[in-house]
């Protein structure tokens, strides 16, 4: 019995041992097959290669370990090779307005939208750790929470929102002077804002007439308490009134362009001589005007991308601002641009509910590409507007642009969007991170 015991035990031993060795060696071997795989180089070959800035003569874009380690050159003899076949390889997009949740992100990155510039909402470091780690989501930086006097823009949504915490028990935190926008901006700097969001809306545009917005006080101290903390201020406004405001307080970026009146060349030159960028959001502005999204929501490479409620939320409108002319939309954004003023491409996508409709995440980034287009800039100047402009103007040094060292976010077009916009939604593949997206298809 004794020795029927030390045999088990023995025998039990020799088993862990064994055990352990085969666990250590399974461990290894997995290891090093996922240490290869992370050393493993991709090279990208036979594209045609547009770097943020410009169509480069280079055809061959070489990832390593999440980041671009080569642009042009030899490609290593063990590198896995994907052949572009003349297809287009640009920069993941930056859609510079947004407001945004996980599945936000997820949907954006399906369309290549690899950072979304999220610019009223929380996302508090607990969060950001998160969306840091998943590579099947987009990236996200955030305002925190933006100025609004009380009752003022956007809180007349928040008895919509599908959040119903955010519907019934959510108190915003409203600021009425400037000794509380100084607080109020520091706390939002205390918990991770990368930039400020102030709105000045009174209500005409979004068919809330009448609604209060911040006095010029509050506005001035908001901005310096923005600038005191080294964050840009952003102006939420969608009058010339309120957008010639913001910018003598000291606006960096506009974050709406003024949609009730034609522009004049003393607002354009006041802009220009501020510095600020401008996100002119022109799909928004086109839903605010009544039309809708359904020429974007019936293209099969949106179709099969959004679930059907989205797909419904896009084909709706907004339609508070009927009176519109998109005619002098289209000429305030060239006037703009031929001034020398920054424009950077946002969609202002929030949530699918009513009211906000012709939206998408990722898909309406797309549109608005279309739409700066439509407006007359250069189709390089549009991509430039949703890549290498905003990565400069939000200091995002490792992104928006495919240069050595950069995080390798791509997207492989088949077609060419620098002759014909509309290609940027033919998209054959997505890199997140230097991982290539598994399923970009919903
Ligand atoms: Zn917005």
């Amino acid at each position: 019995m004794k020795n029927t015991l030390k045999f088990r035990f023995r025998n039990i031993g020799s088993m862990l041992a064994l055990c352990a060795v085969f666990s250590i060696t399974v461990m290894l071997f997995f290891g090093a097959c996922s240490n290869n795989r992370a050393q493993q180089t991709t090279a990208i070959i036979n594209a045609k290669v547009f770097d943020g800035e410009n169509l480069i003569n280079d055809t061959t874009v070489l990832i390593k370990d999440g980041y671009i380690q080569a642009v042009g050159g030899a490609v290593p003899t063990d590198a896995i090779i994907i052949d572009a076949g003349g297809a287009t390889l640009i920069p993941g997009l930056i859609d510079a307005h947004v407001h945004t949740n996980i599945d936000g992100l997820r949907d954006a990155l399906k369309f290549g939208v690899t950072t979304e510039l999220a610019m009223n909402g929380s996302w508090p470091e607990r969060k950001r750790k998160k969306v840091a780690k998943r590579n099947d989501i987009a990236d996200v930086r955030a305002s925190g929470m933006g100025v609004v006097p009380p009752g003022g823009h956007p809180t007349q949504y928040m008895a919509n929102s599908s959040n119903l915490l955010l519907r019934y028990f959510y108190s915003y935190p409203f600021v009425s002077t400037p000794n509380e926008a100084e607080k109020f901006i520091a706390k939002q700097v205390a918990t991770g804002a990368d930039y400020i969001k102030i709105f000045i809306e009174d209500g005409t545009i979004v068919g809330h007439p009448n609604l209060p917005t911040p006095s010029n006080e509050t506005i001035h101290a908001a901005v310096l308490s923005a600038h005191k903390h080294n964050k840009m201020a952003l102006f939420h406004a969608t009058t010339a009134a309120g957008s010639k405001q913001a910018i003598e307080a000291g606006a960096d970026g506009l974050m709406h362009l003024f949609v009730d009146v034609p522009h004049t060349l003393e607002l354009i030159e006041a802009i220009a001589k501020s510095g600020a960028f401008v996100v002119p959001t022109l799909a928004l502005t086109s839903s605010a005007f009544g039309k809708n999204g359904a020429a974007l929501s019936s293209d099969e490479r949106v179709r099969s991308r959004l679930n059907a409620k989205w797909l419904d939320h896009l084909s709706g409108s907004i339609n508070t601002y009927p009176q519109g002319n998109l005619d002098y939309i289209f000429a305030s954004v060239i006037a703009l641009h031929q001034a020398g003023i920054d424009i950077l491409a946002g969609s202002d996508v929030s949530e699918p509910i009513p009211g906000l409709g012709g939206l998408a995440h990722g898909a309406t980034l797309h549109h608005e590409l279309q739409m700066l287009v439509a407006a007359g800039l250069e189709p390089v100047e549009a991509l430039r507007a949703a890549t290498s402009i905003p990565a400069r103007r939000f200091g995002l040094t490792d992104r928006g642009r495919i240069a050595p060292g950069l995080i390798a976010d791509l997207i492989l077009i088949d077609g060419n969007p620098l002759v014909n916009i509309s290609d940027t939604l033919s998209i054959r593949s997505v890199w997140h991170r230097g991982e290539l997206l598994n399923n970009n298809k919903k």
